[in-house]
């Protein structure tokens, strides 16, 4: 056992005044048919060699055999709970109306009672998704004051748009979850780090990057790097588009956080691509890099029309119908080494 603190006062064992020490002991319960390990804390006598057990801490010890036993079963602890209701500001009434549980639902989840599955279900997904929470809150518009309410929401706005990037990741993902045969892929799992730094990577050596080439060049990217080592960068997976390859998704890769570029108007809008300051190239390995290198030699400098046409000259894309998923199979007949 550890000494927490000492502390002089009447001691209810012995009934005499002396130095009480505070003691901390790992110690194992059953709770719900699982052995539980947690670390309980009691007043010590010397003199009788006792242990009590105050009012404050049966509380305390039971709470965290409970914690204990939320984190070996994957439920969130009380402590967890609590932080998801502070950062939307509420009392735990007012979560609980929001919740639509009973009233005193939150107040016992946070000091004595374990949560069931399903309510620690809504809990994970209210902290992760902002969204929904706005729809709660929406709900239960004329059930909690309009003060409680409108400071939530406040939150809940706040950290939904912090999420927008998220949620074109997610976007991006759900695109990609059945794009997974290797030869689509060249044999990775997308990385959307990789496709940042790459795009950051050409604007920073290209001068006047345009979406056009800058998806052609990705495109030589990952193809060439399949070519040398059998796996693309990125895990992109390009379709056959009469411009030449182009990877799914690509509108709404371009408005990831850590991409930049401008709207320039030529005769019709074009986006030019810059790099961010301050990007670092950590995901990129240098044989990777040494690819990326090889591809701005080979078609760096090409304009527009040119990378265009040279696409249109690689057996890859001659081989692909018409807005077909470009495979990796070719990559072997690749015009650039
Ligand atoms: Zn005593």
């Amino acid at each position: 056992m550890e000494e927490i603190k000492v502390e002089k006062k009447l001691c209810i064992l012995c009934m005499e005044e002396h130095g009480i020490r505070t003691v901390k002991m790992s110690e194992t319960e059953e709770f719900k048919g699982t052995s539980v390990e947690f670390e309980a804390v009691y007043e010590y006598c010397d003199q009788t060699d006792e242990l009590l057990e105050t009012e404050e801490y049966i509380k305390s010890n039971s709470l965290a055999m409970k914690d204990a036993y939320r984190r070996k079963v994957g439920l969130l602890t009380s402590d967890e709970i609590i932080a998801i209701r502070e950062k939307y500001k509420l009392s735990q009434k007012n979560f609980s109306e929001v919740l639509d549980w009973g009233r005193a639902t939150i107040t016992r989840y946070e000091n004595h009672q374990v949560q069931d599955r399903a309510h620690d279900d809504v809990l994970r997904k209210i902290n992760s998704d902002p969204k929904w929470m706005l729809q709660m809150l929406d709900r239960a518009r004329d059930k909690i004051p309009s003060s409680a309410l409108n400071s939530s929401l406040l939150v809940a706005k706040e950290e939904f748009s912090k999420m927008h990037n998220q949620y074109l990741i997610d976007s991006i993902q759900s695109i990609y979850a059945n794009l997974h045969d290797e030869d689509m892929t060249g044999g990775v799992q997308l990385n959307l780090n990789k496709v940042v730094e790459i795009i950051n990577y050409f604007a920073t050596k290209i001068k006047s990057l345009h979406k056009v080439k800058l998806m052609k060049m990705l495109w030589y990217a990952d193809y060439l790097n399949y070519k040398r080592h059998e796996k693309s960068i990125t895990g992109l997976v390009y379709g056959a588009l009469p411009m030449g390859a182009v990877p799914k998704g690509s509108e709404v890769i371009i408005d990831l956080d850590g991409i930049k570029y401008e709207e320039v108007l030529y005769d019709h809008v074009a986006y030019r691509f810059l790099p961010v300051e301050g990007i670092e190239f950590n995901s990129l390995t240098n044989e990777e890099v040494d690819t990326l290198e090889t591809v701005i030699a080979e078609v760096g400098d090409l304009n527009t029309q040119d990378i265009i046409k040279k696409m249109h000259s690689e057996e890859a894309y001659k081989c692909t119908s018409a807005n077909e998923i470009i495979s990796f199979k070719y990559a072997d007949q690749l015009s650039i080494d």
